[in-house]
């Protein structure tokens, strides 16, 4: 019996055949499924008492047989009869592609806005091959096997098959000049291990090659059928998830933690996702999470569904719900899929929570590595920082790790409602040590997300005012004694004299340590201008912005005093003048680096004074 598939489909075919062409691969995804589900539907059908047991392993077999350029997928599923082919593959298995095509027919030059997969099924064989075969024995007794024909995908040829002596269907490509390819076993393997690596049935890779002895079936499945993911949580060994992460991402080092996703409502998702052990501040950029359909790989980091943030993480997301034959643009605009990604987003941060609460050694271990994450996670979701902001942690310059609650409460005698902050240990390594001088306790924030994560807590928390340990510290340091206001004049007076507008203000104090003769402060305001606008390098603001210094004159300092001394000895002003500025220029080098002019003076300064010594 002979017949055309569709009266549409001539329009249709070419168009998707071309369409697809980027990706072909999937056609191999498409009809392994199919098989799958077909074994799936017969395993039912036992349990439900309608099919007699079956007496063989279900398994779906890959043929390549190089011998006659044919690709073959076996099955020992349900089957179909006759009628079932009429239906499903000439009638039902087109509407679907054809439905596609008039929803998106619009849009397909926009090769971006597809996923490049959907669920062509069935007829995604034709992308490959010259001539396409079934041969199927339905598991119905009393069935007889059929064979349908079709070259090109337009018109089919249905005849008696003596090709089934068993239950199921054997589908027999022959392929295309263009798709040789697919007689290589490495291509083949690669994308079975790419697609199918997580199918429910066993799948074995055989080939038959008349130049070689015949390959003995290959004992071992392609496939893990049972996949972790599947399974309860309480079931799972942390060395189980350590070596489904080791197999999957093929990764040496192990993850840090992992969350297992399992959520039967309002919607069916399963999953893992891993923290993994970070080398380096960018190499989380490289992250993958796998997006499955009911076990069948989809795509990797697709950011419809998982949030973008999360995609730094490693991991598989198995969501049944999502149909496979979707565009980018559908996903965007579907409310399950915000749903779906809300939902990971809380799990996520309960994750985190339990850990802080429950294991907080661990969490202040682990903090380092992840920290990276949860602050982008903060800046892109602004409810995932709702959810965790108690569990946000701060390393102190002690070592020790506090929330921001926790270090605005311990400092709020001393300055109430600021958080001080390290960006460089190093270059503030002087300021730090101030610090620990007067008991004041500051954070270290030094990766280069911070900027902006200040930025984003001090939006949230409109009262607290982040300052870098070199700024505005001038209340805290300050001496209550008013007893030397005269003396420090003096002081104040001859630095201006001698240094003049390089600094903007002069102020006297009496530091705790006596070694340093002075400490520069930069304003934290000016600073972040100045900073802002060296990153927009070029843009003309239509004013400048310097950073506003400030000159701390430590007057417990011993030269200081001497300086005090000798302050009137008109024979010395010129020495006096080169030591106050030699005192400015190594406080500015404890701030950051001078300016190559401001170094070239240090330097020749720095000779003159010690000639002065040589001298003496
Ligand atoms: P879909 O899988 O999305 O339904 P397909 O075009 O892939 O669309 O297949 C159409 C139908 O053909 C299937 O729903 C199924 O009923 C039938 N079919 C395809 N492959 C097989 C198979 N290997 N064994 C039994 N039935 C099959």
């Amino acid at each position: 019996m002979k017949g055309n598939i569709s009266i549409h489909t001539e329009n249709i075919f070419p168009i998707i055949k071309k369409w697809l062409y980027s990706d072909k691969d999937i056609f191999i995804r498409e009809l392994v499924s199919n098989a799958c589900d077909a074994v799936n539907k017969h395993k039912k059908l036992v349990s439900l008492g309608e099919a007699s047991e079956s007496t063989e392993d279900y398994s779906v077999k890959v043929i390549i047989n190089k011998k006659n350029n044919t690709l073959i997928f076996e099955d020992n599923g349900i089957g179909m009869t006759e009628e079932e082919v009429q239906k499903y593959i000439n009638q039902v298995a087109f509407s679907g592609a054809e439905d596609f095509f008039n929803k998106y027919k619009d849009k397909m030059n926009e090769e971006n806005d597809i996923i490049g997969h959907f669920g062509l099924g069935f007829y995604s064989s034709f992308m490959v091959s010259t001539k396409v075969q079934i041969d199927t024995l339905s598991f119905k007794e009393n069935s007889k096997a059929v064979r349908w024909v079709s070259e090109g995908g337009l018109e089919y040829e249905i005849t008696e098959s003596d090709n089934r002596k068993q239950r199921g269907t054997t589908i027999t490509l022959f392929l295309d000049e263009d798709s040789k390819e697919f007689l290589e076993e490495y291509t083949v393997r690669n994308i079975l291990e790419k697609y199918c690596a997580f199918l429910p049935v066993n799948i074995y890779l055989e080939v038959i090659d008349e130049d070689k002895e015949n390959k003995e079936d290959e004992l071992n499945p392609i496939n893990d059928t049972n996949p972790l993911w599947l399974k309860s949580p309480k079931d799972c060994t942390d060395e189980d998830y350590k070596e489904f992460y080791k197999k999957v991402f093929k990764s040496f080092d192990e993850p840090l933690f992992w969350i297992h996703l399992n959520v039967d409502y309002p919607f069916n998702l399963k999953g893992i996702l891993y923290f993994p052990k970070l080398k380096n501040e960018f190499e989380l950029i490289e992250g993958k999470v796998k997006l499955f359909n009911n076990q069948v790989f989809v795509a990797d980091n697709i950011k419809e569904v998982i949030p973008e943030f999360l995609l730094l993480l490693k991991g598989v997301i198995d969501c049944p719900d999502l149909p496979l034959n979707v565009s980018r643009s559908f996903l965007q605009n579907d409310k399950d899929v915000s749903k779906i990604s809300k939902h990971i987003i809380k799990k996520v941060g309960d994750k985190l929570k339990s850990l802080h609460k429950n294991e907080k050694e661990n969490y202040e271990k682990f903090w380092d590595d992840i920290q990276v994450f949860i602050k982008f996670g903060c800046l892109k979701e602004e409810s995932f920082y709702d959810r965790i902001k108690e569990d946000i942690l701060f390393k102190t310059i002690n070592d020790e790790y506090v929330t921001l609650s926790e270090y605005l409460e311990k400092n709020k005698e001393k300055h109430e409602n600021k958080v001080f902050y390290v960006t460089n240990k190093e270059q503030q390594s002087q300021y730090i040590k101030l610090f620990k001088d007067y008991e004041l306790d500051a954070i270290i924030l030094d990766s280069s997300i911070d900027n902006h994560f200040i930025s984003f807590i001090e939006y949230k928390n409109h009262e607290v005012k982040f300052n870098r340990i070199d700024s505005d510290l001038s209340d805290i340091l300050k001496e209550d004694k008013e007893e030397n206001k005269e003396a420090n004049e003096v002081i104040e007076n001859l630095f201006k004299d001698f240094v003049g507008e390089r600094i903007k203000t002069y102020s006297v104090e009496g530091l705790k340590s006596k070694d340093t003769p002075a400490i520069i402060l930069v304003s934290e305001h000016s600073r972040r201008m100045a900073e802002m606008k060296s990153q927009f390098a070029g843009m003309d603001f239509g004013m400048t912005f310097e950073e506003e210094k400030t000159l701390i004159i430590n007057n417990n300092n011993d030269i200081i005093k001497k300086l005090v001394e000798l302050k009137d000895n008109e024979e010395k002003k010129e020495k006096l003048s080169l030591i106050c500025n030699q005192i400015v220029d190594i406080a500015l080098l404890s701030n950051k680096e001078l300016t190559s002019n401001e170094l070239s003076e240090f330097i020749d300064r720095n000779n003159k004074l010690m000639n002065m010594i040589v001298s003496l």
